[in-house]
């Protein structure tokens, strides 16, 4: 027996500033669409706002909350790139194709920045720019990433010296940076709301506390059921991530759920504006690396780790806060004001899985560690595919649905972390 409070968001920073907002009605008849898309998280939300804008009907199910999952819980950071690293794209596509695919990310950047403007979501915006920091003394690395940059998208990045750097992130732990003035950060669950209210505005349905539960082929469309009633569409979207593995397994088993953490302290601004001077969000190199912004309300907001276990960990709040004084002893006397978990999904190649898996069927799923300009990125290409107006998401045909290996594969993952924290170690103990 389900009760509201299985509805509640989870206690993060995120929903108390939203505060308490109307649940959504949950599904209780028939309807006929075009495209009914599975999941309220960004992907979901971006694919039927996309939609409508092509004059598409669209209703949208949502089990839980809109981005009541990783949408709504994470770090806000907005940037160029993919979860899977650009080499191994440039491997896998050919230069060509891999400067395209990489240019789509970039416009997922500024496919987010142009909806808070258009849509007026002023106070979503928190900080402009991103800051790559290097934990090891290589200064080589760091203007690599800038040449790289350079060659697969034709944009400057700016190489900081160790003093450079730690003038701005006054850690002993930094030796180099890198900027980036086209990433910038956001507050993901009020964008997630600005979005969802304009899918209504624009005639589109959001039944929320609606779990698909079942999924067949219904003539040339599908049928879907899910609470009350029965949906039939044309299309179906699958943009369900790390938070569904029964609905559709042919999908789904191609993901393993990888749990990341956020911490957000009490406000603090005097202390931070000696220690980070910049607004930019920020994240150091590490393969299993720490990421962190301040907040406008002079508050930090630190995320890291990745484990597969599914439970949040005993004493959340310090475990972070310890990360947090690895790298700046000085705010020693910050305290923790929120700490909480999310879930990603991860294909065994770290990048999303998008395209059509059936006739009228689509996935927009798997986009990892790094979803907030590739959800939308994903939206407006399956939307422009459903339309027959774009087939760019065939460009990523080659990322395939392989089976990511069940309980073992996610033993594999935890396996693969601890040996990235120990290779890290490594690394910064023998420079
Ligand atoms: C803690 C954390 C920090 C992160 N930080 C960043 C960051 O700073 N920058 C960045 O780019 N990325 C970040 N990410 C990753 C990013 O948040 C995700 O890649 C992105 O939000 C995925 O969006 P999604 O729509 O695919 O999935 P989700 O947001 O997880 O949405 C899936 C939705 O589907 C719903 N659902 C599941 N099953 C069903 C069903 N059967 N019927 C109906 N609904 C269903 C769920 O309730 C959920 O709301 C972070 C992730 C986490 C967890």
């Amino acid at each position: 027996m389900q009760t509201d409070n299985d509805y509640d968001y989870p206690d993060s920073y995120y929903a108390e500033t939203l505060g308490k907002t109307p649940m959504r009605p949950a599904l209780m008849h028939p309807l006929d669409v075009d495209v009914c898309v599975i999941g309220a998280g960004l992907a979901g939300l971006t694919t039927a706002l996309e939609l409508l804008r092509k004059g598409k009907s669209v209703c949208v199910l949502e089990a839980k909350r809109v981005a009541w999952g990783a949408s709504g819980r994470n770090g806000g950071f907005v940037n160029v790139g993919f979860a899977g690293s650009t080499t191994d794209m440039v491997k896998r596509l050919g230069h060509k194709n891999a400067a395209e695919a990489f240019q789509l990310s970039v416009d997922g950047v500024d496919y987010v920045r142009r909806q808070i403007k258009d849509l007026k979501m002023g106070d979503v915006l928190e900080g402009e720019g991103e800051f790559r920091v290097y934990r090891t003394d290589d200064a080589q690395a760091a203007l690599r990433d800038c040449t790289n940059t350079k060659d697969i998208s034709g944009d400057d990045l700016t190489y900081y010296d160790t003093g450079q750097t730690r003038a701005i992130m006054n850690s002993e732990r930094y030796h180099h940076a890198v900027y980036d003035p086209r990433g910038f950060h956001i507050d993901p669950l009020k964008y997630c709301h600005g979005l969802a209210a304009e899918i209504e505005r624009l005639g589109g349905h959001i039944f929320e506390g609606t779990k698909a539960r079942d999924l067949t082929r219904s003539g040339t469309g599908w049928k879907i059921t899910a609470h009350e009633a029965a949906i039939s569409a044309r299309h179906v979207v699958l943009c369900t991530s790390a938070y569904d593995f029964k609905l559709y397994p042919p999908v789904s088993r191609a993901m393993q759920p990888v749990a990341t953490y956020v911490m957000v302290t009490d406000p603090m601004k005097d202390l931070l504006d000696q220690v980070i001077s910049s607004n930019a969000c920020i994240a150091d190199t590490r393969r299993a690396g720490n990421y962190y912004r301040r907040l406008p309300d002079g508050r930090l907001l630190w995320g890291g780790r990745i484990t597969t276990r599914q439970s949040e960990p005993f004493q959340l709040a310090q475990i972070m806060g310890r990360d947090m004084l690895s790298v700046y002893p000085q705010l020693s006397t910050a305290e923790t004001s929120h700490a909480w978990a999310g879930l990603m999904g991860y294909a065994l190649h770290s990048m999303p899985l998008i395209g059509q898996v059936e006739n009228g069927l689509w996935m927009a799923t798997a986009f990892g560690g790094h979803g907030l300009n590739t959800t939308a990125m994903a939206g407006f290409l399956i939307a422009g595919a459903i339309s027959g107006d774009d087939n760019r998401y065939k460009l990523f045909a080659p990322y395939k649905r392989n089976w990511a290996g069940g309980p073992v594969g996610r033993a594999g993952v935890q396996a693969k972390y601890w040996a990235m924290q120990i290779q890290d170690w490594f690394d910064e103990k023998n420079q």
